[in-house]
C-alpha cells in the first residue's frame, strides 16, 4: 500500500505468523509478561479504561486477535459482567486456551470464541458496539481490508480501538527498546518455547508496521471519524481510536 508498510508474500505472511502461535499459545501469557517486563497489563488496562463499556446488558464488542481472552475479560469485568465478548482468532490453538481460562475465571456466559480471519469477518453488517483488536493489526497479512471489515460490522455510532506496537519517539529508549526487542526478545523466546527464530520475525513485524499518524490515516481512509491516537510508554506501544458515526 502506499502507507509505508511493505507487503511481504501475504500467505507466506500468514502461515508464519500462526506457527508461530499454534506453538506459543501454551505460554503465551507468560511470555507477554517476560518480553514486555509486564508492561501489556497495562497498557491493555489503558485500552479498556479509554473503552469504558456500559454498565449494562446487550453491549457487543468483537475482540478480533483476541487470543487468550486478556481483553475480553478486562471489558467484562469493566462493566461490571454486563458486556458479551465475542473473541475472534485465526488459531485455534489461541482460542482454546482462552476457552479454558473463561471457564476457570467464571466469564464463560459473557464469551463466545470464534474461530476465523480478521479480513473476512463472519458477521452481518453493524452488528457490534465496539471492536477491539490488540497487538493483533500487524500479523494480519492485508491491514487495509482488516479495517473496511472492522467498519462494516459496527453499528453506526459504535467504537474502533486498537493497541498495537508503534514508534519509540524518546531519545535514549529508542536505543534501550532496540537492544531489548532485538535481542533479548528473541533470547527468551529460545528460552521459554525452544526457538527464537520466530520471535525475530514478530520483532522484524513491529519495525514495519506504520507509524502513529500513519496509522491513523489508514483508520480514517477506512471510514471512520473523530481519529484520534495516544502513547503508551514512550511510544512503544500506541492505542488508536476511531467511530463509525
Ligand atoms: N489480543 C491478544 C492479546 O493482546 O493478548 C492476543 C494478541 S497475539 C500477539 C496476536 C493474535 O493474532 C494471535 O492469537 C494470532 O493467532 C492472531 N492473528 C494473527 N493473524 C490473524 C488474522 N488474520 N485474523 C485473526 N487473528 C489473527
Amino acid at each position: 500500500t502506499s502507507y509505508g508498510f511493505k507487503s511481504v508474500g501475504q500467505n507466506e505472511k500468514q502461515g508464519l505468523v500462526n506457527e508461530v502461535f499454534h506453538r506459543v499459545a501454551k505460554r503465551y501469557d507468560v511470555m507477554n509478561d517476560l518480553m514486555s517486563a509486564g508492561l501489556h497489563r497495562l497498557w491493555k488496562d489503558g485500552m479498556v479504561a479509554w473503552l469504558n463499556p456500559p454498565k449494562r446488558p446487550g453491549w457487543k464488542v468483537l475482540d478480533v486477535a483476541g487470543g487468550t481472552g486478556d481483553i475480553s475479560f478486562r471489558i467484562i469485568e469493566a462493566s461490571h459482567r454486563q458486556a458479551h465478548a465475542t473473541v475472534l482468532d485465526i488459531n485455534g490453538s489461541m482460542l482454546a486456551v482462552g476457552k479454558e481460562r473463561a471457564e476457570k475465571r467464571g466469564f464463560a456466559a459473557n464469551t463466545d470464541f470464534v474461530e476465523a480471519n480478521a479480513e473476512e469477518l463472519p458477521f452481518d453488517d453493524e452488528t457490534f458496539d465496539a471492536y477491539t483488536i490488540a497487538f493483533g493489526i500487524r500479523n494480519v497479512p492485508r491491514i487495509d481490508v482488516a479495517l473496511s471489515e472492522a467498519y462494516r460490522v459496527l453499528k453506526p455510532g459504535g467504537r474502533f480501538l486498537c493497541l498495537e506496537f508503534s514508534e519509540v519517539d524518546m531519545p535514549l529508549l529508542d536505543k534501550v527498546y532496540e537492544e531489548w526487542s532485538f535481542k533479548a526478545i528473541p533470547r527468551i523466546g529460545q528460552m521459554v518455547t525452544g526457538d527464537g527464530e520466530p520471535y525475530s520475525y514478530l520483532v522484524e513485524s513491529i519495525r514495519k508496521f506504520p507509524n502513529q499518524p500513519n496509522f491513523a490515516a489508514m483508520i480514517s481512509h477506512a471510514g471512520f471519524d473523530r481519529v484520534t491516537y495516544r502513547n503508551y510508554s514512550g511510544g512503544i506501544a500506541a492505542l488508536h481510536s476511531g467511530w463509525k458515526l
